[in-house]
Order: structure tokens, then C-alpha cells, then sequence
């Protein structure tokens, strides 16, 4: 049993786990407190279950509607968690908290409003805006306050932590600040949760605290058209 590429996934995760493993290491961290979240944003379904048949078990998705057409493709994952880290509209609030179980990307106290009147428990993440670059979404750590006064008020929501993209860079050094500042205003609201972290900065992410980092690219390859 098990694809071709199965296989190549097989040995991307050992790649990404050692990767793993001397991040911790290095910043006497345990593994077991990093959620490896395999990011299967553009690829076929076809590949999430290969990634499952692997043993990970929390996935990531960008858009509602792809993920709306993959999970019947998918089939049934038993014990699977699917994260939505993808900008969420408010209209698609509803349809959101049918298909995820986690929503990293909450950025305002609207959005978290419409996704408590789903009257489903979520867990959730506010998604904060760190970079200049005007094209990223998230809030801004000036509403900060007020989107976690409100999240915490809401009785199907569970807060578990903070996220961000930070501004790209090929140089995984570039984001450590960000990552910091990051940590610093989870903490200063009690928020054990730091979603941060991708392909080309993960040990930067773990060195600096996270508890998720998102893989796309280092264990299913490169999304762009071949
Ligand atoms: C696509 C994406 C990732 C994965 O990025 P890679 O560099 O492929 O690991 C992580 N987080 C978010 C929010 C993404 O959109």
C-alpha cells in the first residue's frame, strides 16, 4: 500500500521532524509542545489522505470553498482537526464553522461575533497584523484588547492563542522580531497559543516560542504550476 507520493511525503516529514528536533533542542523545548500543521492549501485531496495514512492529523486550509469541495473528496479522517489560516469574511462565518474545527484568523470582534452565533464550540486564534506590508490581513495589536475582552465573552469560542504571517523573506532570521512581539502580547494576555512559523522559518519560530508552526511547501513541495 501507499503512493509514490506517499513515499516522498514520508521522507519530507522526517526531514521537517529532524528540522524539528534540533530547533528544540537547541531551545530546550520538547517536540511534543510543537503542532506540526500540514498546510494541503491547492492540493488535491488525494494528498491529504495520503498525509493522514502518515499519522499527521491536524490540517491547514486557506479557502472555505476549497476545502467546501475537498472534504467529501477527502472521505472520513477520524480524529482529524482541520484549521481554517486563511482570511475569513464575515458572510462566510456560517458556512466556516460547519467545515473547520480550528480558526486561526480571526481579526475582528464582527467576525468573532458571527462565528459564536453558529452555536457550535471552536477553538480560535486571533490572526494579528505585525508588518507594514498593506496587503496582509490580520488586526492590528491597537484592537488587540478589545477582540480578546470580546472573544472571551463568547460561549462557543475558546481562545487558545495568537497568529501571523509575517512580511516574506527569504532570510529565515527576518521574522525573529516579529516572532518576539508575537510572544510578548500572547503573553501579556494569558494566551498560551503562538500559531507562527512556515517552511523556510520554522526554527526561528520554534526557537522563539511557537506551539504551531504551518508546513505547505517542505512536505508536499512547491504549490506553484508545473
Ligand atoms: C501557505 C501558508 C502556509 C504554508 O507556507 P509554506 O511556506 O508553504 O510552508 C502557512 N501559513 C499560511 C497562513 C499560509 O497561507
Amino acid at each position: 500500500m501507499g503512493s509514490d507520493a506517499q513515499a516522498i511525503i514520508g521522507d519530507r516529514l522526517k526531514a521537517v521532524r529532524e528540522r524539528m528536533e534540533t530547533a528544540c533542542a537547541r531551545s530546550h523545548r520538547r517536540i511534543e509542545d510543537v503542532l506540526l500543521l500540514a498546510v494541503t492549501k491547492v492540493f488535491p485531496a488525494s494528498i491529504v489522505q495520503d498525509a493522514y495514512q502518515l499519522g499527521l492529523r491536524e490540517f491547514g486550509e486557506n479557502y472555505v470553498q476549497e476545502w467546501e469541495i475537498k472534504a467529501p473528496q477527502t472521505g472520513p479522517l477520524p480524529a482529524a482537526k482541520i484549521h481554517l489560516i486563511g482570511h475569513l469574511q464575515s458572510n462566510k462565518s456560517a458556512k466556516a464553522c460547519s467545515l473547520f474545527d480550528m480558526i486561526q484568523t480571526v481579526d475582528s470582534v464582527k467576525l468573532a461575533r458571527r462565528l459564536n452565533e453558529c452555536n457550535k464550540p471552536l477553538d480560535v486564534m486571533i490572526e494579528l497584523k505585525l508588518s507594514t506590508e498593506i496587503s496582509k490581513y490580520g488586526a492590528s495589536p491597537d484592537d488587540l484588547a478589545e477582540i480578546v475582552e470580546t472573544v472571551r465573552g463568547l460561549s462557543n469560542l475558546r481562545l487558545t492563542g495568537l497568529m501571523t504571517v509575517p512580511e516574506w523573506s527569504e532570510n529565515p532570521e527576518a521574522p525573529r522580531l516579529t516572532f518576539q512581539r508575537l510572544r510578548e502580547l500572547a503573553e501579556s494576555f494569558g494566551l498560551p497559543g503562538l500559531s507562527m512559523g512556515m517552511s523556510h522559518d520554522l526554527e526561528t519560530a520554534i526557537e522563539e516560542g511557537s506551539t504551531c508552526i504551518r508546513i505547505g511547501t517542505a512536505l508536499f513541495g512547491s504549490r506553484k504550476p508545473q
